[in-house]
Parts: C-alpha cells; sequence; structure tokens
C-alpha cells in the first residue's frame, strides 16, 4: 500500500518464491487468506491479518511466530474442508464474505500500530 493508503499495487503473478518471500519480508502487514502466503509471511516475521472461511484454526495451520489476528465467523457449517475449497457448497461463502473491511482495516491498524 502507498503511503496514506490511496493506492494498493497487486503483485500477483510477479514474483518467484524466493522474491515473494522478500517482499513479504518488507511489508508492515499480511493480510491473506488462509494459504501458503500467510505462512511465508509467518516465516519472515511479517505480522499477519488471517481471514480463515472454510479452514479452522483448530487444524492446526495457524500464523505463528509473528504477530497476527485471525478473523473468522461462527457459523455452523464451519469448517467445510482442511484445506479450503473453490466453491462454497451452500453457495453463500458467507464465512469470509461475512468479515467486514472495516474489521479488516481494525486489525491492520492494530498489528502496525
Ligand atoms: S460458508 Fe460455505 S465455504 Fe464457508 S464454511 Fe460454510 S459451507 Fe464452507
Amino acid at each position: 500500500m502507498a503511503e496514506g493508503g490511496r493506492a494498493v499495487a497487486s503483485a500477483a503473478g510477479e514474483f518467484s518464491l524466493q522474491e515473494t518471500g522478500a517482499l513479504l519480508a518488507r511489508a508492515r502487514v499480511v493480510v491473506s487468506g488462509d494459504t501458503g502466503v500467510m505462512h511465508m509471511a509467518t516465516g519472515v516475521g511479517t505480522p499477519v491479518v488471517a481471514l480463515f472461511g472454510p479452514t479452522v484454526a483448530q487444524f492446526g495451520f495457524l500464523p505463528y511466530h509473528a504477530r497476527a489476528a485471525v478473523l473468522e465467523r461462527a457459523l455452523d457449517c464451519r469448517p467445510c474442508s482442511a484445506t479450503g475449497t473453490a466453491a462454497c457448497p451452500l453457495g453463500h461463502h458467507r464465512c469470509l464474505a461475512d468479515i467486514t473491511p472495516e474489521e479488516v482495516a481494525a486489525a491492520v491498524e492494530r498489528l502496525v500500530a
């Protein structure tokens, strides 16, 4: 994110695995789903805001060794997958859609404060 938070740059598909690690190491905070990028950020010591949808922290794939905030919703349908799903079996994906941008922004603010 650029100074003042007014612009976002996408690096999707631009970097190798090692370059991605270097990029994550330079970030003040990383916002990610329960993904490999989340674990890479944790590994390089960058604070993480982790959005957990169909998976749950109890499976053991937590962001560890770094400051982190896990955002998730208590839904009866969770977890529906051990590693995530491309499509919601119920068709609404509320586990992620119900996490608001304001919650994510507040978690980012706490971690960079
Ligand atoms: S909202 Fe859909 S994808 Fe998310 S946990 Fe429930 S069933 Fe799975």
